[in-house]
């Protein structure tokens, strides 16, 4: 696998939809998601310079994080169960999928003890599918406000999975939302949430993505190929 080709085919075409908005590579973050992905294969893309990689199961990223050698920032992004918010919260920069109350008060409650700031992102439901977590775009308001009951966790931004749709014009609208909801969360200007990333777009739409305001992209085939077993 050709990890430097395919990074700099994203790179440009990252480049290329960001042309449209003002933007610049620099304003940007790629996520390499590495799930699936044997760990040979993850140290060669860290090799070739990832600096960002992303797992969604607790297990497989602390067994890649006691091996892959490099200075790299592991962000969570699957689903989080509460009792296993300790295995990760001195391995992780970021947590992107803290969609519920009590994950929230768990992941303060461990921060505390271990005496640091933990960054989290809310994960929006934004097509409101049953099969996919994350709370809705309704509930963010009081969701947001909840927050400022647990002083360890930082807000940071939001994260959205929008629905598959073969007619990647059908997403857009998705995007769309997000980053109204990105806005208007950032306007009100709460003390204890700092709007800086909207993390959205994998293989598929992160062009999109990009053209509609996302700065974090979460990029798995695109980097490593296909994964034998689909998530
Ligand atoms: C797997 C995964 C990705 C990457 O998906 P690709 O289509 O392989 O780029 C991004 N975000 C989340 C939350 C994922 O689980």
């Amino acid at each position: 696998m050709d990890f430097k080709a395919n990074m700099t085919e994203i790179q440009s075409r990252s480049l290329k939809a960001l042309a449209q908005t003002g933007r610049s590579l620099s304003d940007i973050t790629m996520i390499a998601v590495s799930k699936t992905v044997p760990i040979q294969d993850v140290q060669l893309a860290v090799d070739a310079g990832i600096t960002h990689l992303g797992e969604n199961r607790v297990q497989e990223l602390t067994s890649k994080f006691d091996d892959i050698k490099g200075k790299v920032q592991w962000h969570f992004i699957g689903t989080l169960q509460r009792n296993k918010v300790k295995y990760i919260l001195d391995k992780v920069a970021f947590i992107h999928s803290l969609d519920n109350i009590r994950l929230a008060g768990e992941i303060h409650r461990q921060a505390k003890l271990a005496g640091i700031l933990i960054k989290v992102f809310i994960q929006i439901n934004v097509g409101r599918e049953d099969s996919k977590s994350g709370i809705s775009p309704e509930e963010l308001p009081a969701f947001l406000e909840a927050m400022k009951s647990f002083e360890n966790v930082k807000i940071c931004g939001l994260m959205a999975i929008p629905p598959f749709h073969p007619d990647l014009e059908a997403v857009r609208p998705y995007f769309k939302e997000m980053k109204q909801l990105f806005d208007a969360a950032k306007s009100l200007a709460l003390p204890h949430i700092q709007m800086d990333y909207l993390s959205m777009g994998m293989t598929y739409d992160y062009e999109i993505a990009l053209q509609e305001g996302a700065n974090i992209i979460r990029i798995g085939t695109g980097i490593f190929g296909s994964r034998k077993k689909e998530e």
